[in-house]
């Protein structure tokens, strides 16, 4: 049974590489059966915070990645936030020193602070050497029994720690260029190293799939999983994700929170179609995948040992084709709250003028990138329109004869039925010809009277939806604001 987990530090906000490492878990995990646990690495008091953690719940589920054991779920593994773990990271700790693969240092750090100094004075770095400052065995074992502060330093061994990373490749590190590092602080507060490996252990892993930068910390952890007499799980380091210009993401490239990009108006299955991209393949150029085909197709052997860069011509075009592949009923789900939030929504849309809403969503459909722009050009169908776009209204309603010719086919257009498409256009036409105006030149001045600019879907789809009566406001109105 795999069983896998996302390990986000509440430290920042759920991040566009944190949701990648998250979804390569949640697919290996869904695609095999397996567990998916979250679990927050709020070890680092100062800097985590539960606002953080909220952020980082909110946009897993704003993406669908659900976890099966973790905060608000439970399960037989938790508690799910590290700091509420310590004592079983210390009682750990304190079984590898009773088999002999720790130690007590009861060093004071001042010790440490001089002898740094003072080796940086020469030039050096210092290094910690292992019995260097070993107290004589009976006031060691004299300190250990008093409870004098003392930190747990892991008795590093002699020879080489090898492991196959499933995306590297084998790594191989000699155990001579690992010091015997700490684990538990002189405070008492266990070292990510501990607690990781220790949780690792406890919650039953199988596979760790991280970002790379975690590699170097990997035969640390190898050789902790080994001292505690567990099975080392699979690891898979993932590349790190790149912006543009080559350097590792940032907020210089612009959003980076993942709830940014749902605030933006991307869909979250486009986006972790995107997220899913960036750095593995299905091993075929197909780019548009639903999320049953990404848990179907995942493989750890299609995540690619190159970094990743980040496009957002990319996924703007991703989301608008999920967009376009999208249920109008559904989109309307999704863009009713950008509408409540510009004043725009009603309660109808979704009950007795829900197929009037569907219609005009999709005008617009098969060109959106992003879903505010269902908003910014359905205004015109959504609210009423009092003020027209200034350079087009200099050149759209410059002729004298405009304002007759809007107040003329009010008048025409309030005798058609039914009022339709091809019931519209032919007035139009016809009063152009009547009264010697080119037909376009009355389209475009028609088309910013009624929508307020010179941009707009078809003309007389756009007059069938807005309604007779709107439409016929809307040419008087202008009429009356060219007079
Ligand atoms: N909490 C660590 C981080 O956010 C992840 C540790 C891990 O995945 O092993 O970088």
């Amino acid at each position: 049974m795999i069983r896998v987990r996302f390990a986000p530090s509440p430290t920042g906000y759920l991040h566009v590489g944190g949701a990648r490492t998250a979804l390569f878990n949640w697919l290996l995990a869904r695609r095999e059966g397996g567990v998916f646990v979250l679990r927050i690495e709020d070890t680092d008091a100062e800097r985590s915070s539960d606002e953080m953690v909220d952020g980082i719940l909110q946009g897993m589920r704003w993406l669908g990645m659900n976890w099966d054991e973790g905060p608000d779920v439970g399960g037989a593994h938790g508690p799910y936030f590290q700091s509420q773990r310590f004592d079983r990271h210390r009682a750990a700790a304190e079984q590898l020193v009773a088999t002999g693969h720790a130690y007590y240092d009861f060093t004071p750090p001042e010790q440490y602070d001089e002898a740094r100094k003072a080796a940086e004075a020469r030039g050096e770095v210092w290094r910690y050497v292992r019995g260097e400052w070993a107290l004589p065995d009976a006031e060691a074992r004299e300190h250990a029994s008093n409870g004098t502060p003392r930190a747990i330093r892991f008795k590093v061994p002699e020879g080489r720690t090898a492991f196959t990373d499933l995306v590297k490749g084998p790594v191989e590190f000699d155990n001579s260029v690992i010091d015997d590092f700490v684990i538990v602080r002189r405070d008492g507060l266990p070292i990510y190293h501990l607690s990781v490996v220790c949780d690792d252990v406890d919650m039953a892993i199988t596979h760790v799939i991280r970002g790379d930068d975690h590699v170097s910390n990997t035969p640390k952890h190898v050789l902790l999983f080994t001292a505690m007499g567990a099975p080392v799980p699979a690891f898979a380091h993932v590349p790190m994700i790149l912006g543009p210009d080559k350097k590792r993401l940032s907020k210089r490239h612009g959003a980076t929170s993942v709830l940014e990009y749902k605030a933006q108006g991307y869909l979250p299955e486009a986006m972790l179609n995107f997220l899913a991209l960036l750095g593995w393949s299905p091993g075929d150029d197909s780019e548009l995948h639903s999320i049953d085909d990404l848990i179907a197709r995942f493989a750890l052997d299609g995540i690619g040992s190159a970094s990743a860069v980040f496009n957002t011509e990319k996924l703007d075009w991703v989301n608008s084709q999920h967009i376009m592949r999208m249920d109008t009923r559904e989109l309307a789900r999704r863009v009713e709250p950008f509408l409540r939030d510009a004043g725009l929504w009603d309660d109808a849309y979704t009950g007795a003028r829900q197929e009037w809403f569907c219609a005009v969503l999709d005008l617009f459909k098969t060109r959106a990138k992003r879903l505010p722009e269902f908003v910014e050009r359905g205004r015109p169908f959504f609210a009423d329109v009092t003020e027209y776009d200034a350079a087009a209204q200099k050149k759209l309603w410059a002729a004298p004869e405009t304002r007759d010719l809007l107040t003329a086919l009010a008048d025409r257009l309030a005798a058609v039925a039914p009022f339709d498409p091809p019931t519209i256009e032919p007035v139009v036409r016809a009063l152009a010809d009547e009264r010697g105006a080119k037909a376009t030149a009355l389209m475009q001045a028609v088309r910013l009277a009624v929508s307020g600019s010179s941009a707009s879907p078809g003309l007389f789809e756009m007059m069938t939806l807005v309604g007779r009566d709107a439409v016929l406001a809307r040419l008087r109105r202008a009429a009356a604001h060219l007079s």
